[in-house]
């Protein structure tokens, strides 16, 4: 078994070490520019290499039809919270937000500045357990400007992979597992993400929408919010964030030259289970989610000892295994493996949890 250190953080996360390699050769010579890519101008050519780059193939590794638009944002997802309703609005009187935990609870509260929020019940906690109830019993308001779901919760680390279709456009927040969930673009009006846990890293988002949405956009909306405005101008209204658009294009060449979102998938399903059974199999440890919604990429748990908690993330930290601190609102362990953890790493931190 390779023995193997690694960052196991929920975001800005691990990036694998072939993109690192690549990055710190562009940081002294980039291409035939005689610059580095840190000096690399939004206007040049090779700048606008580097976002048709991105966007093909992500084009391809979604399939995504043409009549999407791919746009890259300054900001994070947070600013897309903002963004979503500001866009997509309309005329409409209000939107309606799956409630599946701490982050979609924070879109909704944000986009009530701008339209009345319907909330859909998601999320059964019973204490004992957390679930995601069944789409099919998602009672979506046929109103509604959009419905709004985060598929994966990062914090508690639940996520579901089936979503209903409705007349209105599903938008959804996939900032921790785009490209780590097999899903069909047309079946969604806009998915975004901020790129810094899968993609890339911080100051970026992604936004995939559908053609005749841009359309809806609120004359008030702030210009660089403006999701027509960023098609028009292919993502470069102003100084936009260069370097991280450039470490999103390798993080996508990357996952192409790795086997698509498919081989993603699988190896995201291989390192849940592992972890899964390690932490089923010690007595020590509980994970709250049940069976159906546990993310196989952010794995949460905790223990009634503190000690046993923090003997592991000790024992973790001596052999180069870090990033394991649970959300400061949950606590306990949470373990994020995005794309490119390496097995190693994963098969360390099991030994060391079934040894707690
Ligand atoms: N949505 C989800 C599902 C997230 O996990 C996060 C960050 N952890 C956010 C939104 C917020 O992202 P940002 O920090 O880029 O605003």
């Amino acid at each position: 078994m390779d023995h193997c250190t690694h960052y196991f953080g929920a975001g800005p996360a691990a990036l694998p070490a072939e993109v690192k390699q690549k990055i710190q050769k562009d940081i002294n010579l980039y291409g035939d520019t005689g610059n580095s890519i840190l000096e690399l101008s939004h206007r040049s050519e090779q700048f606008s290499s580097i976002i048709t780059s991105a966007q093909s193939l992500l084009r391809s590794l979604y399939a995504i039809p043409d009549n999407y638009k791919i746009i890259f944002m300054a900001g994070g997802a947070t600013l897309q919270f903002d963004a979503i309703p500001l866009n997509l609005v309309g005329s409409a009187k209000h939107a309606s937000y799956l409630d599946t935990g701490f982050w979609s609870r924070k879109s909704a509260n944000l986009a009530r500045k701008y339209v009345d929020v319907k909330f859909v019940q998601g999320l059964i906690d019973s204490r004992e357990k957390i679930c995601c109830i069944d789409p099919e019993q998602w009672n979506v308001d046929p109103e509604s400007a959009y419905f709004h779901v985060t598929p994966n919760e990062t914090i508690y680390g639940v996520e579901f992979t089936q979503v209903k279709k409705t007349d209105i456009p599903l938008v959804a927040d996939m900032t921790s597992c785009i490209l780590m969930q097999d899903i069909d673009i047309s079946n969604y009006g806009v998915v975004y993400a901020g790129v810094q846990k899968t993609l890339g890293i911080a100051g970026l988002s992604v936004v995939i929408v559908r053609e005749d949405l841009i359309e809806r956009v609120s004359e008030t909306t702030p210009e660089l919010l403006r999701y027509d405005l960023h098609v028009k101008e292919n993502s470069i209204i102003n100084t936009c964030p260069v370097f991280a658009c450039y470490v999103t294009q390798l993080m996508l060449d990357w996952v192409k030259r790795n086997g698509g979102v498919k081989a993603m998938v699988e190896q995201a399903n291989m390192r849940a289970s592992l972890l899964y059974q390690a932490v089923d199999s010690n007595s020590k440890f509980v994970n709250h989610v049940c069976e159906n919604n546990r993310s196989v990429i952010n794995v949460a748990f905790n223990s009634s000892d503190n000690g046993v908690i923090n003997n592991l993330l000790v024992a973790a930290k001596k052999e180069g295994l870090t990033g394991l601190e649970g959300h400061r609102n949950a606590g306990g362990i949470r373990v994020s493996m995005y794309n490119g953890t390496p097995m190693g790493a994963v098969h360390r931190l099991v030994e060391l949890i079934a040894q707690a």
